[in-house]
């Protein structure tokens, strides 16, 4: 398992989507198969053996990492969506952008009470939309675990934000 490996499969896109951002792009990552296979691996180092019900996707680019991580780790997968992509019954949270709100949904069945939660995606920025994500797993009764990124944005500071729950990052730019 080789983090350089990892790193070096990232695209860093300057100015995308608007100036000044310098967008993580992981579709790279996921063409090199061994590098994309190697990532899930570091998730898997970390969380195998822990107290985990049920990993919590958020979209789009957590369903990409959380999906095989939930195989390899045997764990129910969920999803959180932005709003009105999912056909039952939801809860919602909403929360702040730079300019304006966001919301983010969960099917309300998809956590049972006390269900202990991972929280996954490809990055930490903010950690506005993580936050977000950890507020609707306590509001279907479960209780947030861990989060767990591929990248983390350390000088945003998004970790913070998520305190005093354990964060875990693969790689820290
Ligand atoms: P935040 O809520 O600020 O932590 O933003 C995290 C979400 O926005 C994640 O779903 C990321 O995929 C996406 N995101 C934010 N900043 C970047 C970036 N620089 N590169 C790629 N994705 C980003």
């Amino acid at each position: 398992m080789d983090k350089n490996k990892i790193s070096a499969a990232i695209r860093n896109v300057p100015d995308f989507p608007k100036p000044g951002i310098q967008f993580k792009d992981i579709t790279t990552l996921l063409l090199d198969a061994d590098a994309f296979s190697q990532s899930i691996d570091f998730f898997c180092e970390e969380f195998e053996g822990s107290e985990i019900d049920v990993i919590v996707g958020i979209e789009s680019r957590g369903f990409i990492f959380g999906s095989p991580l939930a195989l390899r780790l045997g764990c129910p997968f969920a999803i959180a969506r932005k709003p009105g992509k999912l056909p039952a019954e939801t809860v919602a949270v909403e929360y702040e952008l730079e300019y304006g709100t966001d919301k983010i949904e969960i099917h309300k069945d998809a956590i049972g009470p006390g269900d202990r939660a991972l929280i996954i995606d490809d990055l930490i920025a903010t950690g506005g939309t993580a936050k977000a994500v950890g507020q609707l797993v306590e509001k279907c009764g479960g209780e947030i675990a861990s989060y767990a990124f591929l990248i983390n944005l350390a000088d945003l500071n998004g970790v913070d934000q998520l305190a005093p729950k354990p964060v875990f990052s693969v790689i820290d730019v």
